[in-house]
């Protein structure tokens, strides 16, 4: 039988699809990207949760059966999928903000961790706090995603660094989940860093994951992705090997924290094992770039951590896109290196320093983000059959989005066919 039609908008100014070729406005200088699927004057129908059609407003009649349907008149606003932010460590406890201060001080890094600050602080609130704080803290962070047009976010452990705070995260993002629009998607990153009390045995924190945390995040269907913090200062890549491909023993599948304060060679680690992804990349080289490009890895920019630790050393977005790579931006939210919910704020920092075009921009938080979450199937575009997962801007072009930063575009908010968020500017 075929779907129902519930939901019809129209008078959609300009509609992204991001699925196919694409006409542009003709003014893109040397922007490269085609396949922001742009339909000027168009409708969209949604079903069932799905989306079932797309194209011109003038089509609509000839094309589909929507009697009974609600028509929602967009007021010729631009429409593009609900975004995805595909790296994010948004369930944790604690604030950090005084640290901030200090930062901003002058203090570094080792004299902030030494007056007990940086991540084992995160991780010793993590541990104090009952999951309820947990839950009700990350809903609060998923409510301004959604503000911000996101309807996916991929949520990661790490700041337990034992059995049962790791578990304890993954329970409070799987319950987040089910109380909350915005879809969560988790991964276990228990190889965040060596926690202090294995500083002097990290041999055995590795067999803690790979024997124990593991197989009962596995067995217990926490987790989706295993990730590891392959860096300076964390996991080697030996290390890194071992746990990644333990994990997959288990189902879950790799992704890697990699090229971020070092060159560690982890791009070739990420190919190696088949990761979906690999993210930060501000070490990494030109020859990365061509790996990655003949890989299904997708290298996944994180200039909000670069630009609130205040360095200078972005990744070098324009290589790895002209390298043919699939790159996607995220926030990296976290308390310590990247407190923002802002993704369209990252979109346009990618610009302006990972120095990517504002279409591949756009294509970064859609279509590439879910692909860096094996989810290009069912997100990231508004092909008939994918979710219908829309967000409806404040704005009559879309490259105002990118260009108008730091403020909140977003109309309305759709998620699987629901209207699940509206915003109305005074
Ligand atoms: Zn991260």
């Amino acid at each position: 039988m075929k779907t129902k039609v519930e939901v019809v908008l129209r008078n959609i100014g300009q509609l992204l699809t991001m699925d196919s070729g694409d006409d542009g406005l003709g003014d893109e200088g040397k922007d490269p990207i085609a396949g922001l699927g742009l339909t000027l004057d168009a409708a969209l129908a949604m079903g069932g949760g799905k989306v079932l059609w797309s194209g011109k407003e003038s089509e609509l009649e000839n094309q589909l059966d929507f009697k009974g349907a609600e028509i929602v008149d967009v007021g010729g606003r631009v429409v593009m999928p609900g975004l995805v932010d595909c790296h994010t460590h948004s369930v944790f406890a604690g604030s950090r903000a005084q640290e901030f201060s200090r930062r901003v001080g002058g203090a570094s890094y080792e004299e902030i961790l030494a007056a007990g600050g940086g991540i084992h602080s995160t991780v010793n609130a993590t541990r104090a706090a009952g999951i309820e704080i947990l839950v009700a803290t990350a809903k609060t962070r998923l409510d301004r995603f959604l503000s911000f047009g996101v309807t996916t976010v991929e949520i990661k452990s790490g700041y337990g660094l034992e059995l049962g705070t790791e578990l304890k995260m993954l329970k409070a993002a799987q319950e987040v989940d089910r109380i909350h629009p915005v879809d969560v998607i988790p991964t276990l990153l228990a190889a965040h860093v060596i926690p202090k009390e294995y500083k002097k045995d990290r041999n055995s924190y590795i067999g803690l994951i790979t024997k124990e945390i593991l197989p009962r995040v596995a067995q217990d269907g926490l987790a989706r992705f295993c990730d590891v913090f392959c860096d300076q200062g964390a996991f080697t890549i030996e290390e890194s090997r071992l746990i990644l491909q333990e994990g997959k023993k288990h189902g879950l599948v790799p992704r890697i924290h990699g090229e971020q304060l070092s060159r560690s060679g982890s791009v070739a680690l990420a190919v190696e094992l088949d990761a979906s992804s690999i993210d930060h990349l501000e070490n990494a080289s030109e020859q990365d770039a061509r790996l990655l490009a003949s890989s299904n890895t997708v290298a996944v920019l994180l200039p909000g951590a670069t630009y609130f630790l205040g360095k200078k050393d972005f990744a070098d977005g324009r290589t790895l896109a002209d390298a043919g790579c699939k790159v996607a931006v995220s926030t990296d939210f976290n308390p310590g290196s990247s407190h923002t919910e802002n993704l369209p704020l990252m979109m346009n920092m990618a610009c302006l320093y990972n120095h990517l075009y504002p279409r591949e921009a756009l294509l970064s938080t859609t279509k590439w983000a879910a692909d860096a979450l094996r989810m290009g199937d069912s997100i990231g575009t508004l092909r008939p059959g994918a979710k219908a997962d829309v967000l409806v801007l404040d704005l009559r072009d879309y490259r105002t989005f990118i260009y108008h930063f730091g403020v909140n575009h977003t109309h309305k908010v759709y998620k699987n066919g629901a209207l699940v968020y509206t915003r109305q500017i005074a």
